[in-house]
């Protein structure tokens, strides 16, 4: 089958009703009801782009199979193909102005990595890496588009899975069959899961013994039945205009807690099972992560660089970009949008090799650029609420500037350098919606954990450091301490600039 048409993946969810929960109700047809319907446009117009002469060589690649199928799957043996990859990226990501952080190509590249990765599993005996080889070419060459849910849902961390309230508040082993795992509890944050076609179940890596029962990966369709999905309140129920929320109305992911009522999961979707110290070594070591955590990068590049393109614009329509702190401010934001950019260019220099002749982006500057991301990016949106400042709640409605008061409208919402009232509230409209709305707040807090808890990333970061460098350095200059004077290094470099290969 190969890419499939924005229209083709509509039809496939209308032919595969799922259980969804919003509001007190079960959405009874998701493809036509109003909280999901921009979403699912955004959604289908990616799948459309694939088709679009301009972008089909970056977009797409021809596979073994002669099926036309997305880079997103595109295996890595040159830095050309990894660079290709980040391309793709790029196109998806400014087509959502890095606003839909979990498009098509995010699980994607989790899946193929995992699928790149399968010997990984070997030791566990059994048809499993066979599974998902099998099941990584079954989403590429049908054009899937899946929701992962990786984490157990928050109700008390202080506790093991099994010593919760109930042993299956997180998804849980209930038996095995002949057929397969019956498996019961829930998962968070399945994010799209509402508009996807399956859903891949893992977790990080470090799983303790005593959740063995809690920790497998298996991937289902999301119209199994008993998989339930309850909603976060939406943002946007359809009913917003675009003129007051241009972004909230169009690029809302929706989330859900995802609830498996003892469900059978098949032996030959079932990739890993009751073995924790092999499925934690291939949560650790696996590309997935890697190529997923790259589109996480690129595509966070292009969020900073949209988000602090609307504040310089902000400030060029106040006036405020004359005054120094203002200046610094913008320099700062900068900083962060070149930091990002070389960490990526890492991704590119330093790639290793992955598994059968591959190669996987480092993991090293990827996860530099997204725990940045997680700092970086509240920053950027603080500064973008200290420059807009009271401006932001003076603005009116859209509907004002076609009204009875609109000869008001267009004189006292003016703003600088000849900026006209209809460009000012179209502008701060558009900040709002990032640094004030409800979905502003989620994109912040999307940003903070998508990739898991940031304290604990960067406290593993440390833990599992090569820490040579710095400390021989220190180790030299104790070396020297009492010297008067300490001289020049006496031996070679611990390190060098020059060992880092550029990318042809
Ligand atoms: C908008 C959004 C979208 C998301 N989308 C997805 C998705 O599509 N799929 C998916 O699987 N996940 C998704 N996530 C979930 C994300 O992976 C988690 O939010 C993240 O891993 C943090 O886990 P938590 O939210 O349960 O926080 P918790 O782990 O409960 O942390 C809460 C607080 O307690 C602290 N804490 C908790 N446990 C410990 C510990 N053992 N040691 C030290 N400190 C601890 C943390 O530092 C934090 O401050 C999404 C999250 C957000 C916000």
């Amino acid at each position: 089958m190969g890419i499939r048409t924005g229209q083709q993946y509509l039809d496939h969810l209308r032919a595969h009703p799922r259980e969804v929960w919003l509001r007190g109700e079960r959405v009874a047809d998701i493809t036509s009801h109003p909280a999901f319907a921009r979403p699912l446009a955004h959604t289908a117009a990616l799948f459309d782009l694939q088709h679009e002469p301009r972008y089909a060589d970056v977009l797409t690649w021809k596979a073994e199979n002669g099926e036309t199928v997305s880079t997103c799957y595109l295996p890595c043996r040159t830095p050309a193909d990894l660079a290709k990859r980040a391309a793709a990226y790029r196109i998806v990501a400014e087509s959502t102005f890095g606003m839909m952080g979990r498009s098509l190509d995010f699980v994607g590249s989790v899946i193929y990595g995992f699928g790149e990765s399968a010997e990984l599993l070997e030791t566990l005996g059994g048809d499993f890496a066979d599974n998902l080889r099998a099941y990584a070419r079954h989403v590429r060459d049908n054009d899937l588009f899946l929701t992962h849910a990786i984490i157990t849902p928050q109700i008390d961390r202080s506790k093991n899975s099994g010593d919760q309230a109930d042993a299956f508040l997180h998804l849980g082993v209930v038996r095995e069959t002949s057929e397969g795992l019956i498996v019961r509890g829930a998962r968070m944050l399945a994010t799209m899961g509402p508009i996807v076609d399956e859903v891949l179940i893992y977790s990080m890596a470090n799983q303790k013994q005593e959740d063995s029962n809690y920790l497998f990966i298996f991937a289902m369709p999301i119209d199994t039945p008993g998989i339930r999905q309850i909603c976060r309140e939406p943002y946007d129920n359809g009913e917003r205009l675009p003129g007051n929320h241009p972004m909230a109305t169009n690029f809302e992911d929706s989330d859900t807690l995802i609830l498996f009522d003892d469900v059978l999961v098949p032996w030959s979707r079932v990739f890993a099972y009751n073995n924790v110290p092999a499925i934690n070594h291939f949560h650790a070591n696996n590309t997935g992560k890697n190529h997923s955590g790259h589109q996480a990068a690129v595509r966070g590049l292009v969020k900073l660089e949209f988000v602090v393109g609307l504040i310089m614009e902000i400030v060029k329509a106040n006036g405020a970009e004359k005054f120094l702190h203002v200046q610094q401010m913008m320099g700062e934001c900068l900083h962060y949008v070149e930091l990002m950019k070389s960490c990526l260019v890492r991704t590119l220099a330093e790639a290793e090799p992955a598994f059968g002749g591959t190669i996987k982006p480092p993991m090293l500057p990827i996860n530099s650029a997204r725990m940045l991301t997680s700092r970086f990016y509240p920053r950027i949106i603080e500064i973008m609420q200290t420059v807009g400042a009271g401006g932001m709640q003076m603005m009116p409605s859209f509907e004002d500037l076609d009204s009875p008061i609109a000869a008001d409208i267009q004189k006292y919402y003016q703003g600088a350098a000849g900026t006209d009232a209809a460009a000012r509230i179209r502008l701060y409209k558009m900040a709002w919606d990032i640094c004030g709305d409800a979905f502003g707040s989620r994109q912040v807090q999307y940003e903070r954990y998508h990739q898991g808890d940031p304290v604990r990333n960067m406290a593993n970061l440390f833990l599992g450091y090569d820490k040579s460098v710095c400390q021989g350095l220190v180790a030299q200059a104790i070396a020297k301490t009492g010297q008067d004077i300490l001289k020049p290094a006496d031996q070679s470099p611990l390190t060098s600039l020059s060992s880092i290969t550029l990318a042809a």
